[in-house]
């Protein structure tokens, strides 16, 4: 399973040996050929408003902002010149510079796969930075170094690095069916692949035991800072008893019906009297098309 996904791809070269240097960062913040991201409460500065794009705009617009110490992160290098990333959120800014704001969710999907996944990037880090102001091991406020990508603690020294949190994320296959299971804060005729550490996720939710688990691919999950991975499980045992507090309702789906359900979840439709999966942003979209196209197997 060699393809890409949403958010994952990222094109942007680090650098992250080089990220420590401050004179170089500063050398790169006065360069003119250097863009910056601004997101306020997490949502992109955009351009465009049939086809909103990232609006990539000079530093010059925003250098109050980061003489004034506006959380800057330095995303890497391409294209030949460096991008950051900054926090608008609170700030004043010229009305010109102040474009439309879109939810990273809605975005996503209509920009390319690389602007998407540097989105990510800048999104997941930015919260970590608003929810991470103090030592976890002392209580005292920290201070933002290596161009945004730590966090030291001046008083104990603590170095504090941004999380991804793994999340497993599977398909059950018991020969030509595949076990979906409803999710009970998701409402309407969604269902999902089941998620959390793989066998014993599944033997919680569904009762279902399962043999050989097969890895397939991993997605980068900015809300806030997951990282989907997606695996193939095969069930060795039918009977579904589901664990109410996690779902609504769980059924084995013939590979026909799942096929259709992923063309139906592609083509945007969502209407609650069919059962659906969920969009392309999503791995577990990707994990049934790709199972019930017979593209992967257990
Ligand atoms: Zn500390």
């Amino acid at each position: 399973m060699d393809d890409i996904y949403c958010f994952g791809g990222n094109p942007l070269d680090r650098a992250s040996e080089r990220r420590n240097d401050r004179e170089w960062i500063a050398a790169l913040l006065g360069d003119p050929e250097t863009r910056i991201l601004a997101l306020r409460d997490l949502k992109p500065f955009t351009r465009g408003t049939a086809a909103p794009a990232l609006d990539w705009q000079p530093v010059t617009q925003w250098r109050d902002q980061i003489d004034a110490g506006a959380q800057l992160i330095f995303l890497g290098l391409g294209d030949g010149r460096a991008h950051f990333a900054i926090d608008a959120t609170g700030a004043n800014v010229a009305p010109d510079v102040d474009t439309e704001l879109v939810d990273v969710r809605a975005l996503a999907p209509t920009i390319a796969t690389g602007e998407a996944a540097i989105l990510a990037e800048a999104r997941s880090l930015l919260d970590w930075h608003a929810r991470h102001r103090f030592c976890a091991q002392c209580g005292s406020p920290t201070k933002v170094v290596s161009a945004g990508w730590v966090r030291r603690c001046p008083d104990c020294r603590a170095s504090h690095f941004p999380r991804t949190d793994p999340v497993v994320i599977m398909l059950a296959i018991h020969g030509d069916r595949a076990l979906l299971g409803r999710n009970r804060r998701r409402a309407g005729a969604r269902f999902s692949c089941l998620e959390e550490a793989v066998r014993r996720e599944v033997r919680e939710e569904a009762g279902i035991r399962c043999g050989r688990v097969r890895y397939l691919a991993a997605q980068p999950w900015p809300f806030p800072s997951s990282l989907m991975i997606g695996f193939l499980a095969e069930a060795l045992t039918e009977e579904i008893t589901v664990d109410p507090e996690e779902l609504a309702e769980a059924r084995w789906f013939r590979r026909d019906e799942i096929r259709e359900m992923a063309a139906r979840a592609a083509a945007g439709s969502d209407d609650p009297a069919q059962v659906s999966l969920p969009s392309p942003i999503a791995i577990a979209h990707h994990i049934c098309r790709r199972w019930s196209s017979g593209l992967d197997s257990v």
